[in-house]
């Protein structure tokens, strides 16, 4: 589509500052909170010492990423003063990590001892230190975002097991560790989930959305078959807490087929539905994620999300992609022109029928493949978000389904709500 990018800068931009100054047009926090996530981010002592485990979050059941800094209790994400949010866990490995240290009694992002930009911890919702009448807590039923709870029903990916598991993602060592530190179990059960959802809603204010993910669970009379049953039982569960049939939910789950979708659709009170396709690019994606492609392929895996717009309508139907990790080395695009060029057009592509892509930032995880690898350019990440956001507003695709609100992880999706001139004066980034 040769989507254009105002800039008033002739090479890339390599900092914060460098990117707030070429793209006039992107909020100057979006630029932030990527450049942090590709950077990763460390907590001085002063600053973990404003951490009241009462108030603020610190233990979250997480499928992918880490719930643990090291063993260490750590903020689970935080919270810019535009209301967006920067998840991310503390990386003792990165390279060139932020650091949050507290000065006169506020929590600052600081850059080689420089202020950057205040933030907040999240705050932990009344029903997270509850249990349900089986003696689980709830904090381990549902995680809380800003304005979302999610529900992880099955934390095992079994693509992993015939070593198809995708090669960014960290999930089942991650659930292993998170069984061996806090004693979670792999699978929720259907009660747990109905009680924490009841007791979340007793919180004014406190939920916008439900959101459900687990990892693929293969088998069935036909593939999937199983994940499906697996998702009714748990959204049933939920929803027998609401008055009408459907309610404020979405699940991030495997490519369905049309009978499968139906279901979902019909048996629950779902309203949007997301399956990442993951890389833009059916090569890298036969590389990157060789357990999808062998059992059901790119061309499958793009053209079930399509259909899912004939069932759950347009703008209830996203897509994610792990942003970055089409440059990784050695088969990865040699360039990130090329890389935008080839990931952009596709995504129009996607846009054009209904579905909205959305990205995260590549952050190469302890215990995936690609723990060694390296995020792109900020420049990269700041012209595939306005690309993103851009194509939804040629495509008039609303993304309230992801939006900050609800999910926090897209900085192209911050984009779409942001009047970015009313923020510029605010941040004085370095
Ligand atoms: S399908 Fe890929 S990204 Fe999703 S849980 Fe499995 S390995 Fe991870």
């Amino acid at each position: 589509m040769g989507i254009s990018f105002r800039t008033t800068g002739a090479g890339r931009a390599e900092t914060v500052r460098e990117a707030i100054e070429a793209y006039p047009d992107v909020s100057p926090f979006v630029i932030l909170k990527t450049d942090v996530m590709r950077r990763s981010l460390r907590y001085t002592e002063r600053a973990l010492s404003k951490l009241d485990k009462s108030i603020h979050q610190y233990q979250q059941r997480v499928l992918i990423g880490s719930n643990g800094a090291e063993g260490a209790d750590v903020p689970v994400s935080l919270q810019l003063r535009d209301g967006t949010s920067i998840i991310i866990m503390p990386n003792l490995h990165a390279a060139n990590p932020y650091t949050v240290d507290e000065i006169d009694g506020k929590l600052f992002l600081t850059d080689q001892g420089r202020i950057v930009e205040e933030v907040e911890y999240w705050y932990k919702p009344d029903y997270y230190d509850k249990f349900t009448s089986s003696g689980t807590p709830m904090w381990q039923v549902a995680s809380a975002r800003p304005q979302r709870i999610d529900i992880d029903p099955n934390s095992h990916c079994y693509f992993w097991d015939g070593g198809g598991g995708c090669k960014f993602c960290n999930i089942n060592a991650n659930s292993t560790r998170s069984r061996k530190e806090r004693n979670m179990a792999v699978r929720l059960k259907a009660q747990d989930v109905y009680e924490t959802v009841r007791e979340a809603l007793k919180q004014p204010g406190l939920l916008t959305n439900i959101k459900m993910s687990s990892g693929s669970i293969l088998s069935g009379q036909e593939i999937l078959d199983d994940e499906v049953e697996l998702y009714i039982e748990m959204l049933q569960a939920a929803g027998a807490n609401f008055k009408h049939k459907k309610f404020p939910s979405t699940i991030v789950a495997s490519a369905f087929s049309e009978k499968q979708l139906a279901r979902l659709y019909d048996e629950t009170g779902l309203m949007t539905y997301t399956s990442d396709i993951e890389v833009l690019n059916e090569r890298l994606f036969s590389w990157i994620c060789p357990g999808k492609h062998r059992l059901i392929g790119y061309p499958e895996w793009k053209r079930r999300i399509v259909q899912a717009v004939d069932i759950f309508g347009r703008g209830n139907v996203s897509s994610g992609i792990v942003g970055g990790v089409e440059l990784a080395k050695p088969h990865g695009f040699q360039s990130e022109e090329e890389a935008l060029a080839v990931v952009l057009e596709e995504a129009e592509d996607l846009a054009s029928r209904g579905v909205s892509v959305v990205h995260t930032v590549f952050v190469p995880m302890p215990g995936s493949a690609f723990h060694n690898q390296t995020a792109p350019s900020l420049d990269y990440y700041v012209k595939l978000s306005t690309g993103l956001s851009t194509l939804r507003k040629k495509y008039q695709l609303n993304i309230d389904m992801d939006n900050y609100r609800k999910c926090g992880n897209h900085p192209d999706t911050d984009l779409d709500r942001i009047d970015e001139g009313s923020y510029r004066h605010v941040l004085s980034a370095g």
